[in-house]
């Protein structure tokens, strides 16, 4: 699958990086399993984006907790190999951090082999809608129309923090804001990972085509601030295994966005002149990141969108 040509023809969602609904490759794994703690680990997409985003999972005495389940089914039932290859507990839930496909794709997977789905509860609402939008709208290509129209549905819905037990083991489920308006991070308090999903990326330009920047301001901030960052490792959606000095990165990138935007404003500009005035300003700093002529010039729009009061955004479930 032409990964360059469907950012060309979608201009939606960080599949710069991804394969698409490709098969994943025939040699070795499509993500980088890394050990973030005891029983806790992180799969981190390739180079080549062939599982399309980060995953992980969470080993307790009763069972396991996956994080994510990647755009790819593929990289996701290659995943459920490597959790087979740890520990032969039940796997109990896959916890989605957010709607978007790259990161529900391969749900049923981890449904198949027992898991309960849990996501925020805006997800059950948007899954099959707000993903058609993502990816193309109206143009989007046939089989990632039929991918998102079969995604899974969770089978339950959290709007406030769950706490989960595997045995002795807590996992925590917290609610957070920025980028959907349904967002969940997972936190591994006795092995300090915090896994952020799309709330955190690691020297990559995100997507905002549904973010609330300010939200996600103050959001970055308190992972940033929380009493136990300097010893937490933060699992972003995109990027590799993070620190508290990336994630206050990220943070400086969202504020610099939101600054630049307001200046470029405040002085007349709008539209195309908008971009012009604010890209150079974020490419001086943060032009290395992967996906940024991608992302950046999208991002501004969004951010006068959203200072503005016009910013389109999925409307959370009744
Ligand atoms: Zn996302």
């Amino acid at each position: 699958m032409p990964t360059k040509s469907l950012i060309a023809a979608t201009g939606a969602l960080l599949l710069a990086l991804a394969a698409g609904i490709a098969p994943a490759r025939a040699q070795g794994l499509p993500f980088a399993l890394k050990a973030v703690g005891p029983g806790v680990y992180a799969a981190i997409d390739g180079p080549e984006g062939h599982s399309g985003s980060n995953a992980g999972f969470i080993v307790g005495e009763t069972g396991v907790v996956v994080v994510d389940a990647f755009f790819n089914p593929e990289a996701a039932r290659a995943l459920l190999a490597e959790i087979r290859k740890v520990t032969p507990l039940p796997i109990r839930y896959v916890v989605n951090t957010h709607y978007h496909a790259d990161h529900t794709g391969g749900d049923s997977v981890f449904r198949e082999a027992g898991a309960v789905i849990i996501a925020h509860r805006n997800v059950r609402a948007w899954i099959r809608t707000e993903n058609i939008n993502l990816l193309g709208g109206a143009a989007i290509r046939p089989a990632y129309r039929a991918l998102v129209e079969g995604l899974a549905l969770p089978d339950e819905g959290v709007s406030g923090d769950l706490t989960l037990w595997l045995g002795d083991r807590r996992v925590e489920v917290r609610s957070s804001k920025g980028h959907t308006g349904g967002d969940l991070v997972i936190a591994v308090p006795d092995a300090h990972v915090l896994f952020c999903g799309d709330m955190l990326w690691r020297r990559v330009s995100p997507n905002v085509i549904d973010g609330t920047v300010s939200d996600w301001i103050a959001s970055v901030r308190g992972f940033a601030t929380a009493p136990d960052a300097a010893e937490t490792r933060f699992i972003p959606g995109h990027g590799d295994v993070a620190d508290v000095s990336d994630v206050r990165d990220f943070g400086a990138y969202l504020q610099l966005l939101s600054k630049e935007t307001a200046a470029a404003r405040a002085a007349g500009a709008s539209g195309d002149a908008l971009v012009a005035a604010v890209l150079p300003k974020l490419r001086a700093v943060y032009g290395s990141w992967a996906a940024f002529d991608h992302f950046a010039p999208r991002e501004i729009g969004y951010m006068a969108a959203e200072q503005e009061g016009t910013k389109r955004r999925p409307v959370p479930a009744p």
